[in-house]
C-alpha cells in the first residue's frame, strides 16, 4: 500500500474568483483509511480528483511514494493510469449487461493479464467482496449494494497500492448503506490498501475512517482520529 501526501493543494475552476480547495494538506499512510468529511460544494470531490489525475490543481503538489504527481509549478503532471490506483464511485459504475466475471476481469484484460492469472485474480477479489457466487450472473440481476461489491472488486482485482472511494454509499437505501458501510471497512483492511474516502455522513465517517478529515468551504478545518474529533469538536 501507497503513502499519499497531499501538500497545499489549490484549485482554482476558470471564471470562479473562490478557490474551490484553499492550501490542503493531508498525509495519508500506508494502509490507513482517511475520511474525508464536510457538506456538499466543500471540495471534497475536487481534492479526490485531483489525486486521482482527472483534475488539475492548480497549486500545491500530491506524491505517492515519494513520487510527485502533480506539482503545477513545475509542470509536472503524471497521468491517472500510471498511478497505481482504483477508484469507486456513487454511481455503480459497472455495465449492467455483462456478468460479474466480465466486469471483474475488464481491467485486467485491458493490462493485458493472461488467461490464467485473469481467472485467479478475479475469482480472489470476488471472495474478498463476498461475491462468489455470483460470479457468472449479469449485473442488471443485482441489487444496488452487490453493484457496488462488483464495482469494488473490479478496483482491487489489479490491487491497486490506493483506492479512492467518492460517495460509495449514497445511491443505496439506509438499510443495504449501513451493512455495505460494516463490510466495506473489513474489505478496505483485507485488501491492505491505503484509502482516501469521501463522504457526507458523518456516521459514514467514523465508521470507515482511522482518521477523518473535517472540510469547509474548500479547507481542511481539522483531521484527527474520530475519538479524537469527539473530545475536540470544532
Ligand atoms: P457532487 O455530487 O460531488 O457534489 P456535483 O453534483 O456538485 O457533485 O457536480 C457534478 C459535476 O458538476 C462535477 O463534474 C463537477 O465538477 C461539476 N460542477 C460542480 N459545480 C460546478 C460549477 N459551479 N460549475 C461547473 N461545473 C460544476
Ligand atoms: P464536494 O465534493 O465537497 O461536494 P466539490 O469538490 O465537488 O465539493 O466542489 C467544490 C467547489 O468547487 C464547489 O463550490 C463547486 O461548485 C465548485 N466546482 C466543482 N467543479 C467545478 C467546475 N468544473 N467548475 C467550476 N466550479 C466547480
Amino acid at each position: 500500500s501507497s503513502k499519499l501526501v497531499i501538500d497545499s493543494l489549490m484549485k482554482h475552476y476558470p471564471n470562479v474568483s473562490r478557490p474551490a480547495i484553499n492550501k490542503v494538506s493531508i498525509t495519508i499512510e500506508a494502509g490507513e483509511i482517511l475520511a474525508l468529511l464536510g457538506p456538499s460544494g466543500c471540495g471534497k470531490t475536487t481534492t479526490l480528483r485531483s489525486v486521482a489525475g482527472l483534475e488539475q490543481p492548480t497549486g500545491g503538489t500530491i506524491s505517492i511514494d515519494g513520487i510527485v504527481v502533480n506539482d503545477p509549478a513545475n509542470g509536472i503532471f503524471v497521468q491517472p493510469q500510471r498511478r497505481n490506483l482504483g477508484m469507486v464511485f456513487q454511481s455503480y459504475a459497472v455495465w449492467p449487461h455483462m456478468t460479474v466475471r466480465e466486469n471483474v476481469a475488464y481491467p485486467l484484460l485491458a493490462r493485458k493479464a493472461s488467461a490464467k492469472e485473469i481467472r485467479s485474480k478475479v475469482d480472489e477479489a470476488l471472495e474478498l467482496v463476498g461475491l462468489s457466487d455470483y460470479i457468472d450472473r449479469p449485473v442488471v440481476a443485482l441489487s444496488g449494494g452487490q453493484m457496488q461489491r462488483v464495482a469494488l472488486a473490479r478496483s482491487l482485482s489489479y490491487k491497486p497500492r490506493l483506492l479512492l472511494l467518492d460517495e460509495p454509499l449514497s445511491n443505496l437505501d439506509a438499510k443495504l448503506r449501513i451493512r455495505l458501510r460494516d463490510d466495506l471497512r473489513k474489505i478496505i483492511k483485507e485488501a491492505g490498501v491505503t484509502a482516501l474516502y469521501v463522504t457526507h455522513d458523518q456516521a459514514e465517517a467514523v465508521v470507515l475512517g482511522d482518521r477523518i478529515g473535517v472540510m469547509r468551504d474548500g479547507e481542511l478545518l481539522q483531521i484527527d482520529t474520530p475519538l479524537g474529533l469527539y473530545n475536540n469538536p470544532a
